[in-house]
């Protein structure tokens, strides 16, 4: 026997990945070849890839290689070889992947909390979610799914040995066809496929208690995962490779409906997945469905689209979270753009409080709801919905929207086997202008194609879907289908006002033909003696730039547009609106982009016909005195954001979103954009340094982060930012440079940013002091918070030195503890402070 000591190197420790490519070079040999890991004493079999990750042998390990065989002169100095040579450089691909969960920034808040573990993401729609994590894929027999009758152990053997070698075939063609991290982590699988011991434990207990293949296969995937589950962080989130792997050979066994291709969610769930396809996401329980994190998509897929409209908080580009095992708890918090698991208590515990101050603040906002959509001056911007089915238009107009601006009607189409018939439309239309009870209702005709697949009509394979067939373009093929569904409409439109709108229109031509196609479908329709509608306005869809350049063309047939911002941007700045790689290219940030809808309304309106906007462009609130200013005549949003737009509405003035949109229509870049947006329109916040809304006269807080976590959500439920997350960051930041503890009990925390448009006073009264910084015996039982717009800072300075002065004064502080309530405080701080800086008090 011949040993070899050496540290183990690689930062991730061994995972599936190295583990196969050792077990690749240990399979020369007929040796037996160990790996000892002196840490904790594990031995394991370097034949075997699944032993060799059930070692949890971590960076830096003192390991020894034992090898003792025939072969064992040239096994040892092969393996010696490539353990010095070449294992050290085999992980940095995949370590990417694992440092996706620390890459991104754990916000401020969460490191004083000692937060080490996190996974960050591209925020979708922001929310907060609290439940257990279901990662999807991996193993799951399909709802219903019988084992056929078992045959003796050794047709059932050789039945496993046909579907081991399909499924090792299936994977070789998907790794030669993938790329990057995608082919190694299938390749890291196809280790796990091929190791003995796998198939030597599945054989074993055929032998031993009978039943069929994939019974076998499911049972010693359970001991395995569960041996993983009981080791390291990283072996646990093995254990979905594992079951991938086992998923693929009893689809082998038994077919595609053996396994189940969408996770039934039985509890409240925060569901984990590479990604979703729209189909999949509408046939999850959304009553159970808490949040969503994916490692892939993007802010305007379609997917996210539906998420953001049914108010499920979503995040996209997290890496590494498919592979996390399932977890009894987990918190999703989108709004800072951050995943954790089996959370510390007092984590869990400022979540709850963070998710039970949300709650409370959706309530308050649903009380705008029925109010109409005015601005300051009394001008309005009707707020329509966009809908994916019947329903949604009855929970839509119930939160408050004035008519529904997008109705996709594809979505109907999906995650089923067959189109549904002209009758079956027409119930869902007729429904669907019954829940309207009067108010608009736009129904678009099919968009299928780019992410939108609908695997039953058989589309032809594209090599890029987005510019190929899809939405109008498609209609020449799938002219049956677009008839029955025109048909449908038609039959429905005798029940009240219905409009149609059709996307990806290109040009002046598409829009006629449409016309001429709904007009022989009507004729038909009366030839047949039945109803249909005649007076139904038809519109186009801008989202195509060629569409916005030929538009007085067009609106010689098109009674109304609407410009669907998702694709108008992706065509526009060439930026795929499903990756988060080009997020920041695809931004409608962008100016020029800003200039092209200007473009659009002005143009529209020459024409005489009016224009909306229905894309996710519509649920920013960052947007709206934007999109006032640039005269569209209704915009369509998510029903859970109209509220909110309500209330931001209401304090936008003509005159102050016009100045904006100038400046915005002038400036050279995306960054001036960005600025441009957080700081020139004052009304879109309320406004006011005091308010006895922003004082909290006993607080629960038990740190020094949640009594900033309050302060700043005092800011936030007055309306004051629309970032409260990254206006608490800032606070942070000016706390890491300087802690702001001023003795006497006080602390005022503060900050200049972009996030709020003027200078505003948050108070909490701590009901048990707690401490400011480490070691600072100073407890504090009083923190106010002065929070001032980014920029020309001399009158922020005032106010603090004004603040800092008076808390000096034992007269001024004995009276703010004294108060009995939220008003007692205001009428305190508003006669010590005066009018500072004539700021409105
Ligand atoms: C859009 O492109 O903005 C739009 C509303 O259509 P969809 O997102 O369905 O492609
Ligand atoms: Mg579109």
């Amino acid at each position: 026997m011949q040993d070899f000591s050496f540290v183990f190197p690689l930062p991730n420790g061994m995972h599936a990945r190295p583990a196969s490519q050792l077990e690749g070079v240990a399979a020369r040999f007929s040796s037996a070849i160990h790996l000892h890991c002196e840490r904790n004493g594990n031995r394991a079999d370097a034949h075997s890839v699944l032993a060799l990750i059930s070692a949890d042998i971590r960076h830096g390990d003192d390991c020894i290689l034992q090898v003792d065989g025939a072969d064992e002169e040239t096994a040892f100095e092969t393996i010696v070889h490539y353990l010095n040579n070449e294992f050290p450089h085999c992980d940095e691909a995949l370590s990417a992947v694992s440092e996706g969960a620390t890459t991104g920034k754990l916000p401020k808040v969460l490191a004083a909390f000692g937060v080490e573990r996190w996974w960050s993401g591209q925020p979708v729609y922001g929310g907060l979610a609290v439940a257990p994590l279901v990662s999807f894929g991996g193993l799951k027999l399909a709802e219903g799914f019988v084992w056929p009758p078992a045959e003796s152990a050794e047709n059932e053997r050789i039945k496993l040995t046909a579907a081991l070698d399909a499924a090792r075939k299936e994977l070789d063609h998907q790794i030669r066809t993938t790329s990057g991290q995608t082919s190694e982590i299938l390749s890291a699988q196809a280790g796990m496929l091929s190791d003995r011991s796998f198939a030597t434990k599945v054989g074993e207990h055929l032998d031993q208690q009978g039943g069929n293949a994939g019974e076998a296969v499911l049972a010693v995937t359970a001991t395995l995962s569960a041996t993983l589950r009981a080791g390291s962080v990283y072996l646990q989130e093995r254990v979905a490779d594992l079951q991938d792997v086992a998923a693929r050979i009893i689809t082998g066994l038994y077919g595609e409906n053996a396994t189940s291709n969408t996770p039934v969610l039985t509890h409240p769930t925060i569901l984990a997945a590479t990604e979703l396809t729209p189909g999949q996401f509408l046939a999850l329980d959304h009553s159970h469905l808490r949040g969503i994190v994916l490692e892939n998509g993007g802010a305007t897929s379609h997917t996210s689209i539906l998420a953001r409209a049914a108010g499920i908080p979503l995040m996209v580009g997290t890496k590494g979270c498919a592979s996390l095992a399932t977890r009894a708890e987990a918190i999703l918090d989108t709004r800072r753009g951050i995943l954790l698991v089996d959370p510390a208590a007092h984590v869990s515990s400022f979540y709850q409080r963070e998710s039970g101050r949300f709650a409370e603040a959706a309530l308050a906002a649903s009380t705008w709801a029925h109010l109409p959509a005015i601005s300051a001056d009394g001008d309005a911007l009707p707020l329509h919905a966009n809908v994916a089915s019947a329903k949604d238009v009855r929970i839509a107009i119930e939160r408050g929207a004035e008519g529904i601006g997008l109705f996709r009607t594809e979505l109907l189409f999906m995650n089923r086997s067959a189109a549904p018939d002209e009758e079956e439309q027409v119930a869902i239309y007729t429904e669907a202008l019954r829940h309207a009870a009067g108010h608009p209702l736009v129904i678009r005709t099919l968009d299928i194609g780019g992410d939108k697949p609908v695997p039953y009509l058989d589309l032809p394979v594209e090599p890029n879907p987005f510019l190929g067939l899809r939405g109008v373009r498609l209609y020449g093929r799938l002219s049956a289908l677009i008839k029955t569904q025109l048909r449908a409409l038609l039959r429905a439109s005798v029940h009240g006002p219905l409009k149609i709108m059709v996307p990806m229109i290109a040009c002046a031509d598409e829009m006629s033909n449409f016309r001429t196609l709904l007009e022989q479908c009507r004729i038909a329709l009366q030839d047949e003696g039945r109803g249909a509608g005649d007076q139904i306005a038809i519109g186009a869809m801008l989202e195509i730039p060629s569409a916005i350049f030929d538009l007085p063309e067009i609106s010689r047939h098109a009674d109304f547009f609407s410009i669907g911002s998702n694709d108008l941007a992706q065509y526009f700045l060439a930026a795929d609106r499903d990756n988060p790689a080009t997020a920041d290219l695809g931004t409608w940030k962008h100016p020029a982009f800003i200039r092209l809808l200007k473009m659009a309304t002005v143009s529209a309106h020459a024409a005489g016909r009016p224009i909306g906007l229905c894309g996710d462009l519509a649920s920013r609130p960052e947007a709206l005195p934007l999109l006032f200013a640039l005269g569209f005549d209704s915009i369509s949003l998510g029903g859970a954001g109209i509220a909110p737009a309500k209330i931001t509405l209401s304090r936008i003035t003509r005159t102050a979103a016009d100045e904006q949109l100038a400046k915005i229509l002038l400036a050279p870049d995306r960054a001036a954009v960005v600025s441009l947006l957080s700081t020139t329109v004052r009304g879109d916040l309320a406004s006011g340094l005091l308010a006895s809304e922003l004082f909290q006269v006993i607080s629960l807080a038990t740190s020094k982060a949640e009594a900033i976590n309050e302060l700043v959500a005092l800011v936030d439920a007055a309306g004051r930012t629309h970032d409260a997350a990254a206006l608490e960051e800032a606070v942070w930041t000016r706390e890491e440079a300087y802690a702001t503890n001023f003795g006497y009990g006080f602390a005022v925390p503060h900050c200049q940013t972009a996030h709020v448009s003027e200078p505003v006073i948050t108070l909490v009264r701590l009901a048990k002091p707690v401490a400011w910084s480490e070691g600072d015996d100073n407890l504090v039982h009083v923190a106010l918070l002065l929070a001032m717009p980014a920029g020309e800072n001399r009158e922020h300075l005032r106010i603090f030195a004004r603040l800092s002065r008076l808390i000096m004064r034992e007269e001024f502080r004995n009276a703010l503890e004294a108060a009995p309530d939220s008003d007692a405080l205001l009428a305190v701080l508003a006669d010590a402070l005066g009018p500072v800086g004539g700021a409105a008090v």
